[in-house]
């Protein structure tokens, strides 16, 4: 999706415009010139969930019944981000509580990562696609500025992308997550590593696929460590 550079100035224009507006929303009067609006990345993950409370930017607020913005620690060094939220996560406005969200919590467990200490979890998109669909290029655009949005206010070290989808948004590439997968990326100012989503673990019980999302995740272990030793 990125592939033109023009496409990706602007969706940080677009990002702007929408950040521009939020300060507006929240009644900030002047523009503060610093880097960090919010010092504290709670209160600014808030505010921007805040801010998204109501949204109708695309067409799965026609169908949702909440919003399922993110979990976790503000602080955290390790970012996992998903395609979009289920029957399950549109009920309880989180991120995978449902049966792949079972099992994300035991992958990540399997290489030391405490899913509420160690992680902060989001989607691409925050509404539920009706009947799981894949979310369509308009819907992944409107939702864009949130989730960049909330990876700069976490400046995750790694960021793990569950699944085709999540992968191919966030990379700006069509390469298949079997092909992507097995690497890590530079994302930003993190490192991006893909693995197989949970809900594809789940139809898939062989032990062919599991084996190469343990190989995934030991990876995100390491580049974790590597880049998190010292502070
Ligand atoms: N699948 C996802 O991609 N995200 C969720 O939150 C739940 C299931």
């Amino acid at each position: 999706m990125l592939d033109d550079p023009r496409e990706a100035i602007a969706d940080c224009l677009r990002g702007l415009a929408d950040t521009l507006r939020h300060h507006r929303d929240l009644g900030v009067q002047e523009i503060a010139l610093s880097r960090v609006p919010f010092p504290d990345p709670g209160d600014a993950l808030r505010a921007q969930e805040q801010a998204l409370q109501g949204c109708t930017r695309c067409k799965l607020s026609k169908s949702r019944t909440n919003i399922a913005f993110g979990v976790g620690n503000p602080r955290a060094r390790l970012l996992v981000i998903g395609e979009g939220p289920g029957e399950e996560e549109d009920k309880q406005a989180k991120p995978f509580v449902g049966r792949a969200g079972q099992l994300l919590t035991r992958m990540l467990a399997s290489v030391g990562f405490d899913r509420d200490r160690d992680c902060y979890i989001a989607n691409v998109v925050k509404c539920r696609p009706e009947r799981n669909r894949n979310p369509e290029p308009d819907e992944v655009a409107a939702c864009n500025p949130f989730l960049l949005a909330q990876i700069d206010t976490i400046e995750p070290q790694v960021v793990l992308a569950l699944g085709n989808f999540a992968a191919q948004t966030l990379l700006g590439t069509k390469e298949g997550i079997t092909k992507l997968r097995g690497r890590a990326y530079t994302y930003r100012a993190s490192i991006l590593v893909p693995t197989f989503h949970p809900a594809f673990l789940l139809r898939n019980p062989g032990q062919e696929f599991k084996r190469m999302a343990w190989d995934d995740l030991k990876l995100c272990r390491r580049e974790y460590d590597r880049l998190t030793a010292g502070s």
